[in-house]
């Protein structure tokens, strides 16, 4: 018999957690950086009561994803001995000579001039997070163009302080704010979900929400990361 056994759970709230029964003493919920939830029970708790508990507590785990997101929006200290959010986790800066930046799992080097000024390293951050949202949007383009029936858009990333994502439905475009590589990746997934279901449905009535939880149910889970509150 394995140690344990998982499985993914759907919450009352319609959010996602993953059920780990096995050799554990007590029952636990545990929200990671990225929003993810881990339940671990003893065996004999069994996938009934451990939903039951996690359900009990949706408030609680709702305001630990908010803090994920707080997280992710606060502004970063992008000095040496500083730090800067990445797909949800925090992570300390290093300055080194330079140009662009380079990120290795533990830590984020940014690469500019010595005596460089704070919008030179600002900069240097876009770069990285340019560069991951380059390597995930093509899959998440193509999910949710086949998912909704619609040819995939041309995209494009831009410097947006004030939204996360925008879409000209007339000219088949969507932009994604370059500060969605903050964020869980379940928020990039959420805004590529939500700018492409625009292709088919203008506004945000009830016709729209209605197509837009058809391909992604996780919206209430995204947006409470998005909102950090
Ligand atoms: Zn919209």
């Amino acid at each position: 018999m394995a140690a344990y056994s998982e499985r993914e759970l759907r919450l009352a709230d319609g959010s996602c957690a993953r059920l780990r029964l096995g050799a554990v003493k007590t029952l636990r919920i545990t929200v990671k950086p990225t929003g993810e939830v881990l339940i671990t029970a003893p065996r004999r708790v069994g996938v009934r009561a451990a939903m039951a508990f996690a359900n009990e507590r949706l408030g609680w785990i709702s305001a630990r994803r908010a803090e994920a997101g707080a997280r992710a929006a606060a502004a970063p200290r992008l000095s040496e001995g500083g730090s800067a959010p990445l797909w949800g986790r925090v992570y300390p800066i290093v300055l080194a000579d330079g140009d662009g930046a380079g990120f290795d799992g533990e830590k984020i080097t940014l690469r500019v001039p010595r005596g460089a000024d704070y919008a030179a390293r600002r900069a240097a951050l876009l770069s990285l997070y340019r560069r991951e949202l380059e390597r995930e949007l093509p899959a998440l383009i193509g999910k949710y163009a086949a998912a909704l029936g619609v040819a995939p858009p041309r995209w494009s990333l831009r410097d947006m302080r004030s939204r996360y994502g925008s879409c000209t439905p007339s000219r088949a475009a969507v932009r994604f704010a370059l500060s969605l590589a903050a964020y869980p990746p379940l928020c990039l997934e959420y805004v590529a979900a939500h700018e492409l279901t625009h292709l088919r449905v203008s506004g945000h009535g009830a016709d729209f929400h209605e197509l837009l939880a058809g391909v992604f149910p996780r919206e209430a889970e995204a947006r409470a990361m998005l909102r950090g509150a």
